[in-house]
Parts: structure tokens; C-alpha cells; sequence
């Protein structure tokens, strides 16, 4: 098992649905014995200072959101049931019959997404409701045990190791992107760099951005670098705009994007010998990097995907080595990059 397989599966070792991020956090928290600082934010992100912020220097924030799509019980259970609604953008087409886990205090609880079998339905299968019935088997004799409403669940598919590198489980996006940022964090703290660097695994990106706006709050952060995942195409497809799995990262231009910061990156990327593809985006990202470029006095951003296919379903699927050259290329940063 490679490194980057090692720290992905461990921030993969947790939940962390939307909301509802604080098992996620901690098991990032215990990545981090060599920041100065850890703490929660209350919107729940995970902050920590890697290097300390030095008078008239940079300080970069080095940032992926922590939080991942899933499902929220919306009615006390029912005959061994449970309604559940989907949290963030669920794709719904491989909800019915899919495997779940409802996070209770207590542990989780299995359960499994009803479906109509085609033989039943007249016309073409339809689209499972945005709200979901899910079969728990029955229902613990002790109710406390029972799933409330407000509790979280996701959905669940054993992580996989595919040929050569090539990796799938739920939740990558965005574990791989906190996999790259925490690894280029600490391999930047490692060469004791005379800027400041802070990492931030940011809360609800996929609702609504709550952490990404608040992460540099009271931080004198002047640059940003926004780890995400971004769609790869399988090849089958019609030409569109996609990356490539193994492309390495996908540098991003955009509005709110800083246009020399992201050349500076693809330099870097360059002398380093790291692939990169561009990833061009004519308004919004889709990530937090918006709500981190206008947050504080405005900050100097930059946005590295990483491709992904089959996203926003349980089989979530990259190529390790995407992860592993671009937490190169973050722990490579040095202040001639933060133009
Ligand atoms: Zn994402």
C-alpha cells in the first residue's frame, strides 16, 4: 500500500456528511501531531497552523472541504424503516437498492435503499424520490438505539484498490482533496518555510459553503490554495469538458481565481516535472474558492482539481497518483510561487 493510500483510507475511516463533519475531523485531527495548533471551527472545520505567520510574509491557506454528500433521517422509523432525504447533490440514479449506514450515537446501523423491481413497474424505471425508504431489517428492541430524525447516514461501498493505481470508494470527494492538501502541509512544515501555512478542511462545502467563508476568518491569510475534485471522463463519452485520469492536477482559471498565482502553479508544476491539465471555468467553480477569495481583505486564490469520475455516487473513482503530485507540487510552494 502506497503512503497516499495509507492517508486516504485514514481520512476515508470516518463519516463526515454535510453538517455533521465531526468524526471526519478527528480522525484528520490525529494526522496532525506537527502543527502548532489544531482547533475546530464552530461551523465545524478542522483549522491548524503548520508554520508559523511571520510580520510582512505570506501566509498561505492550504484548503479542501472535509464534508461529503449523504442522507439525513427526516421521520422516526416505521415498521423497520426509515425516510431519509439526500444531503448535497446525491446522484440519484444509483440510490435503489444501494447500501447504506445511518450514524448513530450508538454505531451504525445498515440498511438498504427500497427499490421496485422493473418486473413491477409499468413504463421505464423511475428515478428514485429525493426522499428514500430505507429497509433497516427491523428495528433494535432498545429504543434508544433507534435512528431519530437529524442523524445522519451515507451511502456505503467498500473502498476498492482497482488495477495499477486506480482507486474507488464513496466520499472522495472530497477525502482525496484533504488526503493532497494535509500531505502538502505537512511536507511544507517539514522544510520549516519563512511564510505561514495554514490548513483548513472546511464543513458543508456541499451546502451551502459555511466553512469555506469562515475558514480564514481572523487568520492574516494572503494566498489560497483550494484542493477539489473535478469530473474525468472515461473516454467513452462524447468530447467534453473533462479531465484525464493521471493527467495530475487541473490548474483552474476563473473569475474569482488569481490569474498569476495559478501561472506561478503551473511553473512550479513544470520545473518539478508534475503533468498538469488547465481547467477553465468562464464563472463560478463550484468549490469554496469563491467564498475564500472575497472572505477577510480578499485573498490571493487558486484552485487544483483533481479528476474524478462517477461523482456524487457511491463509486467515486481516481487514480492515486492524482493525490500523491499534487501534494508534491503543495509541499514544493516557496514564496516566489506566492506572487
Ligand atoms: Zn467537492
Amino acid at each position: 500500500m502506497t503512503e497516499t493510500q495509507a492517508l486516504l483510507e485514514a481520512l476515508l475511516s470516518a463519516p463526515g456528511v454535510s453538517g455533521d463533519e465531526g468524526p471526519a475531523a478527528l480522525a484528520a485531527k490525529a494526522l496532525l501531531p506537527a502543527a502548532q495548533w489544531v482547533k475546530i471551527s464552530p461551523v465545524g472545520s478542522l483549522i491548524a497552523q503548520l508554520s508559523p505567520p511571520r510580520p510582512n510574509k505570506s501566509c498561505l491557506l492550504l484548503t479542501a472541504h472535509l464534508d461529503q454528500i449523504g442522507l439525513v433521517v427526516t421521520h422516526p422509523p416505521e415498521k423497520g424503516f426509515v425516510r431519509a432525504s439526500c444531503v448535497g447533490g446525491v446522484d440519484r440514479r444509483m440510490a435503489a437498492g444501494a447500501r447504506v449506514e445511518i450514524d448513530t450515537p450508538q454505531g451504525p446501523l445498515p440498511g438498504v435503499v427500497t427499490s421496485t423491481p422493473p418486473h413491477l413497474q409499468s413504463g421505464e424505471p423511475k428515478l428514485p424520490e429525493s426522499t428514500l425508504l430505507i429497509d433497516l431489517g427491523g428495528l433494535p428492541e432498545d429504543e434508544s438505539l433507534h435512528p431519530r430524525p437529524g442523524m445522519t447516514g451515507r451511502f456505503m461501498l467498500e473502498p476498492t484498490r482497482l488495477l495499477g493505481t486506480r482507486y474507488t470508494a464513496p466520499a472522495l470527494d472530497n477525502r482525496a482533496g484533504c488526503a493532497a492538501v494535509v500531505a502538502g502541509a505537512l511536507g511544507l512544515s517539514a522544510r520549516s518555510p519563512d511564510f505561514g501555512v495554514i490548513l483548513a478542511l472546511t464543513a458543508a462545502e456541499e451546502t451551502g459553503g459555511a466553512g469555506g467563508a469562515t475558514a480564514a476568518f481572523g487568520l492574516d491569510i494572503t494566498h489560497a490554495v483550494v484542493v477539489d475534485m473535478s469530473m474525468a471522463a472515461t473516454g467513452f463519452e462524447p468530447p467534453h469538458k473533462a479531465g484525464k485520469l493521471g493527467g495530475g492536477p487541473m490548474v483552474g482559471f476563473a473569475p474569482a481565481l488569481h490569474y498569476n498565482f495559478a501561472l506561478a502553479l503551473e511553473r512550479l508544476a513544470a520545473e518539478l516535472g508534475i503533468a498538469t491539465e488547465r481547467e477553465v471555468m468562464a464563472s463560478a467553480t463550484g468549490t469554496d474558492s469563491e467564498a475564500i477569495a472575497k472572505s477577510c481583505g480578499g485573498i490571493k486564490t487558486a484552485l487544483l482539481s483533481i479528476p474524478l469520475r462517477y461523482m456524487h455516487t457511491a463509486a467515486e473513482t481516481l487514480e492515486l497518483e492524482d493525490i500523491a503530485q499534487t501534494a508534491r507540487l503543495l509541499s514544493a510552494i516557496g514564496e516566489e510561487t506566492l506572487c
